[in-house]
């Protein structure tokens, strides 16, 4: 059933819920769906509308005073019904078995087995309109330090058109939306949450409660909401360690540099993606990534004279000497050149971190977040091993030459233009303890008995691979633990 709160009359639900869920993202969607598929009744939560509006998207809306100033705080997120999957890509990938260790800079690591979360492997398969044989890898790497990248495309799925009417229809899942999350609210007398609060677009509050609840609101509004509800808690919830908000990470894209591809017959499927070996990474003591080389089979010169220009560059490109002189002297493509693109890994960091503004706050009065996004000489090791090291394998193979950029290769240079993936992880991380993380193996915050985050923002690391395809295996498992626990209606 559709519910919109901003025309709900009175401050009550219409049933009592097994689980509330808030956000609908592909954590969120998939956490209840699933659930509701085992019987269980759902209270799905959405801030947003069914589409994007102004209104909703502002209430994101905060400041990046990390790398670059870069504002991921407002650029990368979607808030309305779906998320962020309604701008998503649709790249899958899943973490490898030495992503599941403790960081070699002294982190803890994963807390469930690699095994536990690929038991759903499946289940994402489906749910991201994967084919049945995603991943397979058709032309193994033969290299010696790297591997194939395993990744498959998914269409990509937008949890909006794809599962609205199926929530419309449901007899166990309520979905309401403009319904923002502005307060969870404590027992005074047990480790629980009493009730939720939402509030519409009028301004008017509403409280729910159930026997469960599960924050599915994206890795920064997780943490944000956590850390803005300290009227009970001064320090937050689930913040007794000070670790919510912290170990905020994504993964660094950043210009290594181009190549000149040899031996044509290497690259007739097209791009090459590589993964260091899990040998490689233990040896330099680095994170994870993947570094692409991406050739341009059909460089053409454009503009007056055209056909002119095209000529010359055919001719340039037939002499080895002519083409490398025109490379020094301008950008200078041949087909089969190409740029390095990359996706790598950065280290749980204390410091890199989501806060809440001392002073600005949204229409519903809750602080607005601040980003501290920051890398630190870990990270800076891991991206220039990875180039430097994979530029000298395609050397030796004989496939390509590679140029990388200065900074690289100079570790005194500074990294030009730090870019990102909008892969947002890390701020409620999984850990044994509240000492150096905020939700147990099974999701479940610290300290608290029915308060569960889904999402990126678990990750204790953030590996080499797109996060998504494992939000929802971890999204799905966690709807199999909610639906195993003995439940007390309230
Ligand atoms: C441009 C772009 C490209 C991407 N490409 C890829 C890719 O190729 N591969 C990949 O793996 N990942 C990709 N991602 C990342 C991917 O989109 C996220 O990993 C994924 O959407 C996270 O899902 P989520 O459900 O945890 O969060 P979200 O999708 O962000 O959902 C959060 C939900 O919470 C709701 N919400 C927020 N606050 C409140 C509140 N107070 N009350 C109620 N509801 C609230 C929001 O409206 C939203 O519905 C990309 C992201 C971007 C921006």
């Amino acid at each position: 059933m559709l519910i919109d709160l901003d025309n709900l009359a009175d401050n009550k639900p219409p049933k009592k819920y097994d689980v509330c869920v808030c956000g609908t993202g592909p954590a969120g969607i998939t956490v209840a769906r699933l659930l509701a598929a085992q019987g269980k009744s759902v209270l799905l939560c959405e801030g947003g509308a069914l589409e994007y509006t102004e209104e909703s998207q502002k209430l994101y809306d905060g400041k990046s005073i990390g790398i670059n100033d870069w504002d991921a705080v407002k650029n990368c997120r979607l808030r309305y019904l779906g998320g962020t999957s309604n701008h998503w890509s649709g790249l899958c990938s899943y973490f490898d078995e030495i992503d599941f260790e403790m960081h070699p800079n002294g982190m803890s690591g994963w807390q469930v087995q690699r095994t536990d979360i690929l038991k759903y492997f499946d289940v994402a398969k489906e749910i991201l309109d994967l084919p049945k044989d995603a991943f397979h890898i058709a032309n193994p790497w033969r290299g010696y330090n790297f591997k194939n990248f395993a990744h498959a495309m998914s269409p990509p799925t937008r949890f909006n058109s794809k599962y609205l009417e199926e929530l419309k229809k449901s007899e166990k899942i309520d979905l309401f939306i403009h319904a923002n999350l502005t307060k969870i609210q404590l027992n005074p007398n047990s480790p629980n949450v009493q009730y939720l609060q939402f509030t519409n677009n009028k301004k008017q509050h509403f409280t729910f409660s159930a026997n469960q609840y599960v924050l599915a609101l994206g890795a920064l509004e997780n943490a944000r909401m956590l850390l803005a509800n300290n009227t009970q808690l001064k320090e937050g919830i689930g913040n007794r360690g000070d670790m919510v908000g912290r170990c905020f990470m994504e993964h660094i894209n950043i210009r290594y540099g181009r190549f000149v591809s040899e031996n044509p017959s290497y690259w007739k499927n097209g791009k090459l993606h590589l993964n260091p070996s899990a040998n490689l990474i233990k040896k330099y003591q680095i994170g994870n990534g993947v570094i692409s080389f991406d050739p341009e089979f059909n460089a053409v010169s454009y503009g007056r004279a055209q056909a002119l220009k095209q000529a010359i560059r055919d001719l340039i490109c037939k002499s080895e000497s002519a083409t490398d002189l025109s490379r020094k002297l301008m950008d200078f493509d041949c087909p089969g050149d190409g740029v390095i693109t990359s996706l790598i890994e950065q280290s749980p960091n204390l410091d890199s971190r989501v806060t809440l503004s001392a002073n600005e706050r949204d229409i519903f009065g809750i602080p607005k977040i601040v980003l501290d996004w920051r890398m630190n000489r870990y990270d800076e090791r891991t991206v220039r091993t990875i180039g430097i090291e994979a530029a000298k394998e395609v050397a030796k193979l004989g496939i390509a030459r590679v140029k990388l950029e200065d900074y690289i290769l100079d570790s005194t240079k500074p990294f030009i233009d730090i870019g990102h993936h909008c892969h947002q992880m890390g701020t409620t991380r999984m850990s044994h303890s509240d000492k150096d993380g905020v939700v147990d193996v099974n999701l479940k915050v610290h300290g608290l008995n029915n308060l569960y985050i889904a999402g990126s923002s678990v990750f204790p690391t953030g590996g080499g691979c797109n996060p998504t395809f494992t939000v929802v295996m971890l999204s799905a498992r966690l709807a199999d633990h909610l639906a195993s626990l003995k439940q007390r209606l309230i």
